[in-house]
């Protein structure tokens, strides 16, 4: 809880692609922790119909719509926020997608790449710049980068090109922000493993609920406990 205007509120979270996967898991742990959180979805009737297979906290989460893509989108999501709630003090670019799965970098569809940019780094670019001043204003403004060990440099293979491009450049935007947000907002990148949603399949070892572990961990630590600009997995530092 954090005080505004002598009154005790809640924190606020925002995350993007709430509706479903480890986006939703995220909503869900961030609200069995006493946030407010802003479910955002690219489709609202998505998002309302996710809030209602919501059981646990859900009379704390709300529904907006948000296509990270859109820059109109975009801010008026924010806006939305800060007029209905007046904070925003963690964002959460979860929003992703993953198009060129075990294509080629030898023989990109470069068309697949760009669009997996556009969503995955341009998408929680921009969200990002539009979530600057409020996230600044909380005093304890945090952003989490869901990454994936996909854009680790050091493991780097071949195939999806495009998705593993995306993670690298959300590193190094993690890195920039940390570096220029210093002492304001923390930023950091999670990957959050192998989870069973529709991007990563029945066959993955972990439920939403604990690819979100780690996301969840970084919004609520303390204060003095936050790092930035780090790359974490199962809440330990993974190399870069
Ligand atoms: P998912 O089940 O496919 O869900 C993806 C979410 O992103 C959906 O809510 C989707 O919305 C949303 N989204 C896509 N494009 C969007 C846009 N333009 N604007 C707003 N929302 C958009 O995927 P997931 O497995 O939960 O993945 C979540 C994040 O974790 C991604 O960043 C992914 O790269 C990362 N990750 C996942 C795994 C894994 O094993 N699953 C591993 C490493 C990293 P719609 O429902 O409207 O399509």
């Amino acid at each position: 809880m954090v005080e505004r205007r002598g009154q005790l509120v809640s924190r606020v979270a925002l995350v993007s692609g709430g509706n479903r996967g480890i986006g939703l898991a995220a909503v869900e742990g961030l609200a069995r922790a006493g946030l407010t959180v802003v479910l955002g979805a690219r489709d609202f009737a998505d998002g309302q119909a996710a809030l209602e297979r919501l059981a646990a906290a859900a009379e704390s989460v709300r529904v907006a719509q948000l296509d990270v893509t859109d820059e109109a989108s975009i801010d008026r999501c924010i806006a939305e926020v800060e007029r209905e709630l007046g904070r925003l003090d963690v964002l959460v670019n979860n929003a992703g997608v993953l198009l060129d799965s075990g294509g080629p970098a030898t023989d990109p569809d470069l068309e697949a790449v760009r669009a997996t940019l556009d969503v995955n780094l341009f998408g929680a670019w921009a969200l990002t710049r539009r979530s600057l001043a409020p996230l600044r204003a909380s005093g304890d403004g945090r952003v989490v980068n869901v990454s994936s060990g996909m854009g680790q440099l050091t493991e780097m293979g071949g195939r999806s090109p495009g998705y593993r491009l995306s993670k690298v450049g959300l590193n190094a935007l993690t890195r920039m922000l940390a570096a220029e947000l210093a002492g304001e907002v923390s930023v950091n990148s999670v990957c959050p493993g192998w989870v069973r949603t529709d991007m990563g399949g029945a066959g993955a070892g972990r439920s939403p609920a604990e690819g979100a572990d780690t996301i969840v961990w970084l919004a609520t630590l303390p204060s003095r406990e936050t790092p930035t600009g780090t790359f974490l997995r199962d809440r330990k530092p993974i190399p870069w």
